[in-house]
């Protein structure tokens, strides 16, 4: 254990992100411990973390160069730099995942690749602290002075995310004393000596402020706050991207809508929201939550994914949410929860943790296979039969030339209990329902609360009183906007709760040793259309269950029905069935629907002066959809979220 690790309580095991004591944070954050997951799919994702992605990840720095790269760095090795010039950040972010991983179940292993690396790092960094694979070794007189496409500060960012991370587990302190002398520097050039910099990708504005709350030390929270003030007066707006790709555009507070590309400007987000956090400056919070609403309501695909073009890895246009040209890149959606937890902090308000449930079950949870060991980068709505492209491959792959996502993907699971719980004054409140086990200090001592529950499956979850401190103390539960119908007892007597302003049923009372709270979530199957504006699929129709959205796989199809043929008609019935082990995806609950397949003849140009209901053929046929998260796990072959309505239906 770590006593550095802040927070409200300097004792924790801190988590990712974890605000001074005297931080605008309205909700406070657990320790990395004090939640366990021992079920359900967040468990399994944990499992296979450790046991597959990561030793997959530490096979792959090595083949790939990452680690090579910074032997030649280090004068330990001979060769060519391999890889983008980005390589570093891989090993950082696989460095942050063993250490959330090593916190949360140890591991003399996981350890020692920390320790090695640290080591490594150490030969690697320049005397003044400067550290930088690529820039020590094919352009050591090109130091910043790239800084739009450079990285160096993005990969800056992640050493300092991972060297934090490690330290909060308790680990070796070698990585942090890397990651200080790099900060340190970087507090000497852009804060000390004026270079007015930023850097193309951001992440490292984060990361400062990370680094500010581990350590105390003033001017990485003011390094933060100048780089974010730095950006948007256009002074990287070279090499053809255009400032808006970089956010680069317009002073933070004064857009409007978030543009380019996806990954940089939801970063950039998280940064400004932790600056209100340890700054008190409402006009980011403010600027950050006009931007959040207007992303929600006319940016995001159904899944939680974000930045609908390929061109650049960018947001497009309000309502440019094509399910089959959509990107939607891990790392994205990872972003995109990092930035929501930031905003439930600061504001404690449950839509934030609704989106980061979408998103977390959904368009992130697709990334990876049932196994582990294939990701993707790219996360459509929507795959043809005939699906070729340069960009996206259609299929999940063990690893990529540009490696961002697989990294982030193992770091975000490995600290998902981060995102489970926190306290607010003598509350407890939870925000995703996992089986497992919640710990919590409240002013008048411990609380510890064990999580029964088959979440998502299921949308029952018992919590039962473990130990409670003497006294009132409230215990608030989110009900999730999916959820028509919710109901709550305690010790099996409706407890007659209503749900608050911001999303919680709360319940306030002195609570005994063995007292059980049960909430009930509606599951019942729901058909979910889209925006009118949303061009792409109007018309068209999509199905949800609890937090999952589902997906037409043609593996799940009858023989001769065709998912590209499917419609559906409003109001048809949903059923789902339980299946404890679907063949190589695992643990489901399967929706089937009466369907209508239609074929049109496709002579000539698919157009025609008949409406479609004239010169369409339709019979009845039984359409099963799965949980998108679970797709790709068999054929490969074609599948899509949304389906047409009917031609000939009206509702
Ligand atoms: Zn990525």
């Amino acid at each position: 254990m770590n006593a550095a690790a802040g927070g409200h309580d300097g004792a924790q095991v801190g988590g990712p992100v974890t605000p001074t004591a005297k931080s605008r944070a309205v909700h406070h954050t657990l320790g990395l411990r004090d939640v366990s997951i021992d079920g359900g799919p967040l468990g399994r994702w944990q499992a296979t973390n450790r046991s597959a992605s990561i030793p997959l990840g530490i096979k792959q720095l090595e083949e790939a160069g990452n680690l090579h790269n910074l032997r030649l760095a280090a004068g330990e090795a001979t060769g060519e730099f391999k890889g983008p010039r980005f390589m570093d950040s891989d090993l950082y972010k696989q460095l942050e995942a063993v250490a959330w991983e090593a916190g949360r179940e140890g591991g003399e292993d996981l350890l020692d690749f920390l320790r090695r690396s640290a080591e490594l790092l150490t030969q690697a960094q320049r005397a003044d602290g400067y550290l930088n694979s690529h820039y020590q070794v094919v352009k050591p007189d090109r130091r910043y002075a790239e800084l739009e496409w450079s990285h160096e500060m993005y990969c800056a960012g992640h050493l300092i995310q991972a060297a934090v991370a490690s330290t909060r587990v308790g680990g070796d302190p070698e990585l942090l004393a890397v990651a200080r002398r790099f900060a340190d520097h970087l507090v000497k050039v852009f804060l000390h000596e004026g270079n007015p910099g930023i850097d193309g990708h951001p992440v490292i504005e984060t990361a400062l402020v990370e680094l500010y709350r581990l350590t105390g030390e003033q001017s990485y929270l003011d390094l933060a706050s100048r780089l974010v003030e730095n950006r948007g007066r256009g002074q990287i707006a070279s090499g053809g991207m255009g400032a808006h790709y970089f956010q680069d555009h317009l002073p933070v507070r004064e857009a409007d809508t978030e543009v380019g590309h996806a990954v940089r400007a939801l970063y950039l987000e998280a940064g400004i929201v932790d600056l209100y956090l340890e700054t008190g400056d409402e006009s980011l919070l403010a600027s950050s939550v006009r931007r959040w609403e207007d992303m929600v309501a006319t940016k995001t695909a159904l899944t939680g994914g974000i930045g609908s073009r390929h061109s650049r890895e960018s947001f497009g246009d309000r309502y440019e949410l094509p399910p089959d040209r959509a990107y939607n890149e891990t790392c994205a959606a990872i972003a995109s929860v990092h930035w929501s937890w930031r905003l439930l902090l600061a504001t404690g308000e449950g839509r934030y943790a609704d989106l980061i449930e979408r998103t977390l079950y959904n368009g992130f949870a697709a990334s990876t296979s049932t196994d582990g060991t294939r990701f993707f980068y790219v996360n459509p709505l929507q795959r043809r039969y005939d699906h070729v492209e340069g960009d996206d491959p259609g299929r999940r792959h063990e690893w990529f030339s540009c490696a961002c996502c697989p990294p982030n993907i193992m770091r975000l699971v490995a600290s998902l209990g981060h995102y489970v719980a926190t306290t607010v004054g003598d509350g407890l409140y939870v925000h995703q329902y996992t089986q497992g086990t919640i710990r919590a200090d409240l002013p008048s001592g411990a609380v510890k609360l064990a999580l029964r529950t088959d979440y998502p499956w299921s949308g029952t979850v018992a919590f039962t009183v473990e130990t409670a401190p003497p006294g009132e103390w409230e215990l608030g539960l989110r009900v999730p906007g999916w959820s028509e119908s919710t109901s709550v007892t305690v010790n099996g007597a409706a407890a007659g709760a209503t749900t608050n302003t911001d999303g919680y049923v709360v319940l306030r009372r002195t609570w005994e040793r063995g007292d059980t709270v049960t909430i009930t979530l509606d599951l019942t199957p729901r058909l979910v259309y889209p925006h009118q504006r949303i061009d792409a699929v109007r018309g068209c129709v999509a199905v949800e269950r609890g937090p999952l959205v589902y997906c037409f796989e043609q593996a799940d199809q009858a023989d001769g029905v065709d998912v590209e043929e499917l419609t559906l008609v409003p109001g048809a019935e949903l059923t789902a069935r339980d299946e404890a082990d679907l063949p190589d995806v695992g643990r489901t609950v399967v929706l089937s629907a009466e369907a209508l397949a239609v074929s049109q003849p496709d002579d000539g140009l698919p157009y025609s002066t008949r409406p479609p209901a004239q010169r369409s053929t339709s019979r009845p046929v039984t359409a099963t959809a799965i949980p998108y998260f679970q797709w790709d796990n068999r054929d490969g072959r074609a599948m899509r979220v949304f389906v047409p309505v009917h031609p000939g239906a009206t509702s």
